[in-house]
């Protein structure tokens, strides 16, 4: 395990997303269908086999594969989760210059989470994908400060990201589709906080690996 992150790091991240996406869009589907309009598994599913097709030839530099994630997602995915997922790796490609360290790690998640609340203006606690992203920050700026390795804050973002999405089940919607639903909305994991923690666990898995 190398402690820095490359290029190949990035390209091996958004392809392992892309193939835990596909496998999970039913999944995702499901859990969009009971509480917005069923279509989170597909958007996520179409958005990312588009990105993996414009990454064939590769990219220059993590920074230029975040790019390509962004505008990709941005063109081909409607809906909220398109310009949340666009904004996010954009600002996350902002926030990185060459490989990526620990501070690296944090600077992506930070600028995932910014884009995020940019875009959607939603806080912790109203059961969107903010509610993954904003644990998973914590985590991984406890691991950079601690002096662990990219990989580390990677998979303690995922881990946080998870238990994360676990506490949206209980919450009552407030943003997005499934707020219209009230209190009906609670009970259900907000499909949003699962592709999120997907997304950062094959972050972390293209850590260990690289
Ligand atoms: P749509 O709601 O347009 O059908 P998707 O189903 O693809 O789009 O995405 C729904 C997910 O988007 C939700 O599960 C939630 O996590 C996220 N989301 C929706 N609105 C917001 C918002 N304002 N801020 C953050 N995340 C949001
Ligand atoms: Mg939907």
């Amino acid at each position: 395990m190398s402690d820095t992150l490359s290029v190949a790091w990035a390209l091996a991240w958004i392809r392992g997303a892309q193939a835990v996406l596909a496998e999970n869009r039913e999944t995702l589907n499901d859990l969009d269908r009971a509480i917005g309009d069923g279509d989170h598994g597909e958007n996520m599913d179409r958005g990312m086999k588009a990105v993996v097709g414009k990454l064939a030839d590769g990219a220059e530099d993590v920074q230029g594969v975040l790019k390509v994630v962004a505008s990709t997602l941005m063109s081909v995915v409607g809906g909220a989760a398109g310009p949340l997922y666009g904004t996010a790796f954009l600002r996350a490609a902002k926030a990185t210059e060459g490989d990526v360290d620990a501070d690296g790690a944090v600077a992506i998640v930070a600028g995932a989470l910014e884009g995020i609340v940019a875009r959607g203006k939603a806080t912790t606690g109203e059961k969107t994908m903010v509610d993954s992203w904003s644990p998973a920050l914590d985590a991984a700026k406890a691991v950079a400060e601690s002096g662990g390795t990219a990989a580390e804050a990677f998979r303690a973002a995922a881990e946080a990201a998870s238990k994360g999405s676990d506490d949206t089940i209980p919450l009552r919607a407030s943003k997005g589709r499934a707020s219209y639903l009230g209190e009906r909305s609670m009970g259900h994991r907000d499909p949003g906080s699962l592709s999120t923690t997907l997304i950062l666990k094959a972050a972390a898995d293209a850590a260990e690996a690289a």
